[in-house]
């Protein structure tokens, strides 16, 4: 992970988000309120000029996440937030990218509190690091990503809004964890 490689990362998610708000806010309106590809648009619209001209990985990154957490009302600006400060961090740190990942899903396990099978963003987050650490591949982490966000949809929802709903909210895939499906492809994708 370079600062090319952070910027046109960032750079494929926001257009990335753009292009699937409809889809992301369609999912959020089944188990949730809506708000999701909205809030995703609007935050990664305001991370590009706030990143702009910075010269590190880390620094491009963590600025990133705080601008994620200050821009994005709901609960995934400040779990997206915090994951990439946290991955930002461990960059800076010298850390290769596969213990930022790690980095990063354990902050956003802290603070969310999920575990794998809550069905929330963490059911992609976590499938996409492991692959990572085991293959080296953008493309592998992208592809497990997308496998764990369908994975989601038999689950039921024992974090966040979701779960509001018990045993309706299975049957549906998490807005969370297609949105991090679409994050890892659009970085498999600058690469
Ligand atoms: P809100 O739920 O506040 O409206 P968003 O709609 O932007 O926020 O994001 C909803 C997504 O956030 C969910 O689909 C889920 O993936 C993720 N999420 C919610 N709560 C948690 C949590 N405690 N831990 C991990 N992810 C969560
Ligand atoms: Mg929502």
């Amino acid at each position: 992970m370079d600062t090319v490689l952070a910027l046109a990362w960032l750079r494929a998610a926001a257009t990335a988000v753009e292009q699937h708000e409809k889809e992301l806010t369609e999912l959020d309106a089944a188990i949730g309120d809506g708000d999701h590809g909205a809030n995703l648009r609007r935050g990664f619209a305001a991370v590009l000029p706030a990143v702009e001209g910075l010269d590190s990985p880390g620094a491009v990154l963590g600025t990133a996440g705080t601008t994620l957490i200050s821009k994005v009302g709901g609960a995934s600006g400040p779990l997206y937030g915090k994951a990439l400060r946290a991955m930002g961090a461990a960059l800076t740190a010298g850390s290769p990218f596969a213990d930022a990942l790690d980095a990063a899903l354990a902050a956003l396990r802290k603070l969310g509190g999920a575990a794998p099978g809550d069905k929330t963003m963490v059911d992609a987050w976590a499938p996409a690091v492991a692959a990572y650490r085991s293959t080296g591949s953008y493309a592998a982490a992208a592809e497990a990503a997308a496998q764990g966000a369908l994975a989601t949809v038999p689950l039921q929802a024992r974090k966040g809004r979701a779960s509001y709903l018990g045993p309706r909210s299975t049957g549906h895939q998490d807005p969370g964890a297609t949105s991090t499906a679409l994050l890892f492809r659009a970085l498999a994708d600058a690469a």
